[in-house]
């Protein structure tokens, strides 16, 4: 199985990291950077980073429209952070580029100025124990709509959805030791 991190901006050597972490025979982890090098992986991870500017990078590259095909054709694609966003229908209060692969709205920046970052415990639905959510000037779902279900939460917040074969996480699961939910995705 070839599964291809998204490489245009963002911490996705971290997700390198962890999908090798994961240790599962015949694995091969890339990174992708063009339409190109993501015909040639069956699942895709979009990692943390900016969404603004990615999202630029994405329409020139021609990425977007491959994403868009991808997850058209059934491909399992992960987002975390920046990458739900970019998965996102809808961002609230702005007219920014979004691929539009779930039925969700998103608030960037959700947790306020004077909480960038921070970390906490996450339940998240079909793991046994909760996870360590590493929130990082985060995102919160503050629109689900069938088919997306609600695959995290956090106080009240949605943090995670999963919509079928896409996933998108507030957190940033990579910056753990933690692999269940990268073992998770890549059992989709
Ligand atoms: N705040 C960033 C954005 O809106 C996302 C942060 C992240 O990916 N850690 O693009």
């Amino acid at each position: 199985m070839r599964v291809g991190v998204i490489a245009i901006q963002g911490d996705f050597e971290k997700h390198v990291k962890a999908l090798r972490a994961c240790a599962i025979d015949g694995l091969e982890v890339v990174e992708a950077r063009t339409p190109q090098d993501l015909a040639s992986v069956e699942r895709a991870i979009i990692p943390g980073g900016e969404s603004t500017t990615v999202g630029l990078l994405m329409q020139r590259y021609g990425m977007a429209d491959a994403l868009k095909s991808a997850a058209a054709d059934g491909m399992p694609i992960w987002g975390t952070c920046m990458g739900m966003i970019m998965m996102a229908d809808a961002i609230e209060g702005r007219d920014q580029f979004s691929l539009g692969l779930l039925r969700i709205q998103v608030k960037r920046n959700a947790f306020g100025a004077q909480v960038h970052s921070f970390e906490d415990t996450v339940e998240v639905a079909g793991l046994d124990e909760a996870v360590l959510g590493v929130f990082i000037r985060a995102p919160v779902i503050s629109k689900i709509q069938a088919p997306a279900e609600i695959l995290a939460t956090y106080r009240g917040h949605i943090v995670g959805v999963r919509q079928g074969n896409l996933l998108g996480t507030s957190f940033h699961p990579e910056l753990t030791d933690d692999t269940r939910l990268h073992q998770f995705f890549l059992k989709l």
